[in-house]
């Protein structure tokens, strides 16, 4: 009897404890979250016009949920965003990689197939959007005839593991695209405003890095 109580008891206060303590912002979706954000175009000499929506590919056996972007072997790779440089990773697919997280840490940055990375480069380390972070080149599984950066977004999960989360598709705050005003959602997250809408003008002519 006292078994069927404490279960009973169990079935109702998980859904109350999750609904107490949740953080606000984990109840945004990903991609409005994304949607707020001013991404930079990541490689040299790149423009809007020139990306190509490679998100829902198939690759392999699976989804690409990324986006490639050819470029010059060599070409200047740099953040998207403000944020912590999380990780620096070397993988067979990948290759040499980058992990970073948003100001906030609800998003995480992947950049792969780098030729090298930028002189001091370290994990830790704060990155300013439009900062060098390498070299465009071809290490990991992607074609030696074919230099490219892939370029992925993930939302974070709670934990803040930089190698889990839920892949989101950056072509759309790659290319303004994504901008319009926040949803009821975003602007009850406390971190973002509707103030941002307003500045849509000026982020959709300031994508490339210098
Ligand atoms: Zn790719």
């Amino acid at each position: 009897m006292v078994r069927r109580m404490t279960l009973a008891a169990g079935v109702v206060a998980v859904p109350l404890g999750w609904a107490q303590t949740a953080d606000a912002g984990m109840i945004v979706d990903g991609d409005a979250l994304l949607a707020l954000r001013n991404l930079a175009i990541p490689v040299e000499g790149v423009t809007a016009a020139a990306l190509r929506d490679t998100f829902s590919d198939s690759r392999q056996g699976h989804w690409h949920e990324a986006i490639d972007i050819a470029a010059p072997k060599g070409a200047k790779v740099f953040a998207v965003d403000d944020g912590s440089l999380v990780k620096l990773f070397t993988s067979v697919p990948g290759g040499l990689t980058v992990y970073q997280f948003d100001p906030q840490g609800r998003l995480a940055y992947y950049y792969a197939h780098l030729d090298g990375y930028a002189h001091g480069l370290r994990e830790g380390m704060t990155l300013h959007r439009c900062e060098l972070l390498g070299y465009v080149g071809t290490s990991g599984n992607a074609p030696p005839e074919s230099p490219h950066l892939h370029f992925a977004v993930f939302r974070l999960n709670p934990e803040h593991q930089w190698w889990k989360g839920t892949p989101l598709n950056p072509y759309p705050a790659l290319t303004g695209s994504a901008l319009k005003a926040p949803t009821s959602k975003a602007s009850a997250s406390g971190g973002v405003t509707s103030s941002r809408s307003a500045q849509a003008p000026v982020l959709q002519s300031s994508k490339a890095c210098g």
